[in-house]
């Protein structure tokens, strides 16, 4: 699959200046924008254009001139991944006169009641919605919890691209020691998407684009980890000594293993004691790290 991305990658342009900004066709009428490790998708339709995350005002400004003078075309949407600001800010220079701004519900919730200086939506969602530009569209569908709040994915058609930040990420380990990770809440996200939508291409907000084997792939490094750690701590097993002894070598390929695999550990031991409350349970002794 890398090799056949790699052709269906076409690098249409690149500015370099403090920051350098890419954007490349990841298939048909669907491109991925790229601000240093952030990156977002948009659809180019003689309707107009659908624009997803702004990522910041610099990089907003720049997309905005790039659709306008290379594509010639208004964006008609910008449509929010999830709640997390260091991918909804600028959304005020990514917007025209028309322009429709779309979040789940819970995502515009935090971004209303945490006064996020951000463009807020216009229209909310609690399922799915869907945007219909002539002959394409993009639904947005929501899975449950699984990073920040109303973290949605976005399937592009027909050119069948599926676009997820922060619970998919592939051709790299999962960050650091998973801050905002709700780590059964991804894990089910990511085997409803792959049970409920057929995809060619997977863009994701960080890291590497795949296909549907690189989600599994991902999928079960996340049980891997979860399990593994898990099961350390039943069997009674400190966070030190776990990630002395825990080791992935089926994964060990990734970029970032060496350096964030302990990190990952510490995550996932975090979300056990604070979200399912191990340090309470009679069957567990946990000897650091209490609280
Ligand atoms: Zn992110």
């Amino acid at each position: 699959m890398r090799k056949v991305l790699v052709c269906l990658l076409w690098v249409v342009s690149f500015a370099s200046s403090a920051q350098s900004y890419v954007i490349e066709q990841v298939k048909d009428n669907v491109y991925r924008f790229s601000a240093g490790h952030y990156h977002s998708v948009f659809m180019i339709t003689d309707k107009g254009a659908f624009v997803t995350d702004p990522i910041n005002a610099d990089a907003a400004k720049w997309l905005k001139k790039a659709i306008h003078s290379r594509f010639g075309v208004a964006i008609k949407f910008m449509a929010y991944s999830h709640n997390h600001i260091d991918h909804t800010l600028g959304g005020e220079f990514l917007v025209d006169e028309q322009t429709t701004v779309v979040a789940h519900r819970y995502a515009d919730e935090d971004m209303r009641w945490t006064k996020a200086p951000v463009r807020f939506a216009d229209v909310t969602f609690t399922d799915s919605f869907t945007a219909e530009l002539g002959q394409s569209s993009v639904q947005l569908s929501y899975f449950g919890p699984n990073n920040g709040r109303g973290n949605v994915s976005m399937h592009f058609m027909p050119a069948n691209v599926m676009f997820v930040v922060d619970w998919v990420v592939l051709g790299r380990m999962p960050y650091k020691d998973l801050q905002g990770y709700d780590i059964h809440g991804m894990i089910r996200s990511t085997e409803q998407l792959l049970a409920s939508h057929d995809f060619d291409i997977l863009v994701g907000g960080h890291a590497q684009m795949g296909d549907k084997g690189d989600v599994r792939r991902y999928l079960a490094y996340l049980k891997t980890l979860y399990n593994s750690v898990r099961d350390a701590l039943l069997a009674g097993h400190t966070l030190t000594q776990m990630q002395q002894q825990l080791h992935f070598p089926e994964f060990s390929h990734l970029p970032m293993y060496q350096q964030w695999r302990a990190q990952n550990i510490a995550g996932v031991y975090r979300t056990l004691i604070e979200e399912s409350y191990f340090n309470f349970r009679p069957d567990v002794s946990v000897k650091e790290n209490e609280h």
